[in-house]
């Protein structure tokens, strides 16, 4: 088979949405499926939707265009406030999308009406990750005017956690952000149908002993494709941390010794250096390098460590077995490793294992797990 290639075991993917949706249901909270990070790729997204996710969202218009291509008819919602550019693709693929400009929305509201549709809005709200959203003190008249816009409906409110900040959203503030709902009812009339709460970064609020309030939606991304809470980089319990794979190529494998060219390098040259070499030591090279994914956020096969990449090549030093020409070399991503690979044109992705091959049994337990209800 060919590499650099991704193999994606959809069972794994199929029981982690499971899991979450089961637990969160308990709560109330409906799952939405995140599919960003792998492009809006359609068997993943179906994966998604066969555990039990109600509806899909993507940030890009493009992803959920392949995915409208690949025949998706569920709900789909763009995550990322729309171009002003893109409104009529807007309108044309995605059912809802949050909007954080009213300038946009009465585009989209142009749009809708053009395209003889209705174009449900969701608002997101700034509640301390400073990325995107309207204050909340402005949030009751931007939506008392979505209300009164032709071409547009509002459904709800949503918020975004830990993107920017990196910090995991607390109790009060999620109270807030819950009452913004009722208050925001208050002012304009319309039930907030959807009040989402956030992402992956969500979970242990959402399953902690506390009152969730409104929150009936989180929108997961990271949680369901590789299992792990996005603030501690832990496992979440009961879920699996290897749905996907990396498999690489070693095109080189060599005794490299002290007398290195490196040495030579002029000292003012801003290119990195490497340590001089003081053992002569096997090093490895495999095909993949910066250009394809985040070489940091890889991890290596036990006894294997990576020396350093370029844009093409990483260097790798395997303490264990030597590594041979030709050997297949399998690494586990972190999100970014993920994200990028997903959309590097010379990598292949291939699906494995079947439904009902994967037992839960199987779930291997790398670290402390995230505590559920
Ligand atoms: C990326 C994103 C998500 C999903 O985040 P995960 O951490 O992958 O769960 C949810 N909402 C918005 C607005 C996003 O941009």
């Amino acid at each position: 088979m060919t590499t650099p290639r991704v193999e994606v075991d959809l069972s794994k993917i199929r029981h982690n949405v499971e899991c979450l949706v089961r637990r969160l249901s308990l709560r109330g909270i409906s799952v939405t499926g995140v599919t960003k990070a792998v492009r809006g790729n359609p068997s993943i997204a179906r994966a998604m939707l066969e555990g039990g996710a109600t509806d899909l969202a993507d940030a890009r218009v493009s992803n959920v265009e392949r995915l409208r291509k690949a025949g998706a008819r569920c709900v789909v919602s763009l995550i990322r406030t729309p171009m002003l550019s893109q409104v009529d693709q807007v309108v044309r693929s995605c059912d809802i999308s949050y909007n954080s400009e009213v300038e946009v929305i009465e585009q989209l509201a142009v749009a809708s009406c053009r395209a003889k549709t209705i174009q449900k809005i969701v608002l997101m709200v700034e509640m301390g990750d400073l990325r995107e959203g309207l204050m909340p003190e402005d949030l009751g008249a931007v939506a008392q005017k979505v209300v009164e816009m032709h071409g547009v409906e509002l459904k709800g409110i949503a918020a975004n956690f830990a993107c920017l900040s990196g910090v995991s959203p607390d109790v009060a503030t999620m109270q807030n952000f819950s009452d913004l709902s009722t208050e925001t009812e208050a002012v304009c009339g319309p039930f907030m149908e959807i009040v989402s709460g956030g992402n992956s970064s969500n979970l242990q609020w959402a399953l902690g002993p506390w009152s969730t309030g409104r929150v009936n939606n989180l929108r997961l991304g990271e949680a369901i494709l590789l299992g792990r809470d996005p603030i501690s980089g832990d496992q979440i319990g009961g879920l699996f941390t290897d749905a996907f794979t990396l498999v690489s190529e070693v095109i080189e494998t060599k005794v490299k010794t002290a007398h290195s060219p490196v040495a030579l390098v002029d000292p003012t040259s801003r290119l990195p250096r490497l340590r001089p070499i003081c053992d002569p030591l096997i090093r490895s090279i495999i095909s993949i390098g910066r250009q394809d994914t985040d070489i940091d956020g890889l991890t290596f096969p036990p006894g294997m460590t990576c020396t350093g990449a370029t844009s093409d090549h990483t260097v790798v030093r395997s303490t264990l077995t030597p590594l041979r020409l030709g050997n297949e070399v399998r690494l586990q991503m972190n999100y970014s490793a993920l994200t990028r690979i997903m959309s590097a044109p010379d990598t292949t992705t291939v699906f494995v294992g079947d439904g009902n091959r994967t037992r839960v049994g199987s779930i291997k337990r790398s670290g402390p797990s995230l505590q559920l209800v």
